[in-house]
């Protein structure tokens, strides 16, 4: 017997980002999506914790217990006293070090699959607190759809979304760690004010308004990625001037998010980016998609 979720990546359509606090996170205002760009986590009873992946960047994902998925069955295994004997194979089709939060979903996603096949019966409370345990995104996965979240990101409050919003992503050339990225934030922004949400992002999530989301789209973030990762100005020139109605870069980067006006519009800048020679791949998504799921 084996269990497969399913669970979804995100881009962050705000990241509003705070001063360094004293344990050296940052808060944040941080208005998730979850775009329609899927791992798959299957668990399978095995004699041993074994993580076992494949997908085009399989390469560069840890096996041993640094992946987020191990983390995820080890601590649900120790909350539940039992062995956290299980083999999880994750299918990644989320960019790995992209800003799209693919360690995380595989994270929520072995969670819910190890819950599922253990029969632990944990509540969504308990999920949701492991998964604050494991990173300041995994809250995120598991709950997908889209959410504010506060705090260093973790605490969430889920949002309504009115419509279906179209987007490319373009898959950068070699990644960026996210922690270099926030120093460099830090380097370049010695006095970031409070983070708050924009109430004009937020309404234009609630009305499903692509035009309206994509005048208040932003990423505190960018600069600094931008900086350590020049080459990603090219990449948004190229998606903007194909038509996209706004670029940002996907949370730490280096991936790069373009808004569209719709399904056609996704095909056609996606094709323009691939061609631009300034990016490995584009993929087009829409979004909201659901949290974790089992299949
Ligand atoms: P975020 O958007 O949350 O900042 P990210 O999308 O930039 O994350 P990830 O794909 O989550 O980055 O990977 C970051 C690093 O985490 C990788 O370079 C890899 O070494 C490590 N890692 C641990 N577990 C996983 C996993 N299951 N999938 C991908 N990377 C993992």
């Amino acid at each position: 017997m084996s269990v497969t979720v399913r669970v979804p990546a995100k881009v962050n359509v705000q990241l509003a980002v705070g001063p360094a606090r004293p344990d050296g996170f940052h808060d944040l205002a941080n208005v998730f999506l979850a775009v329609g760009l899927y791992d798959e986590v299957t668990a399978a009873p095995a004699d041993e914790l074994r993580v076992t992946c494949a997908g085009p960047d399989a390469a560069q994902v840890p096996l041993d217990r640094t992946n987020l998925a191990a983390r995820a069955a080890l601590a649900l295994a120790e909350r539940h006293g039992r062995p956290a004997d299980v083999h999880l194979h994750i299918a990644k089709d989320i960019p790995v070090a992209g800003g799209m939060a693919g360690g995380s979903a595989d994270a929520a996603g072995a969670l819910l699959a190890c819950d599922a096949l253990w029969g632990t019966g944990a509540s969504r409370a308990e999920l949701l607190d492991i998964c604050a345990e494991l990173g300041s995104d995994v809250p995120f996965s598991l709950v997908g759809g889209a959410a504010l979240g506060t705090g260093r990101g973790e605490r969430l409050q889920e949002l309504a979304v009115g419509g279906d919003f179209h987007w490319v992503f373009a898959v950068a050339d070699g990644g960026l760690s996210t922690p270099a990225v926030y120093r460099e934030f830090d380097r370049l922004t010695p006095d970031a004010p409070a983070p708050e949400a924009s109430p004009a992002l937020l309404e234009a999530l609630r009305t499903g308004d692509a035009a309206a989301l994509a005048a208040t789209l932003s990423n505190d973030l960018q600069a600094a990625a931008l900086s350590l990762f020049p080459a990603l100005a090219d990449t948004l020139k190229a998606g903007t001037e194909a038509g996209a109605l706004a670029a940002l870069v996907s949370g730490s980067g280096p991936t790069t998010a373009f808004l569209v006006k719709d399904a056609d519009a996704a095909e056609r800048v996606a094709a323009a980016l691939r061609a631009s020679g300034t990016c490995r791949t584009a993929r087009p998504a829409t979004s909201p998609a659901p949290g974790a799921g089992v299949l």
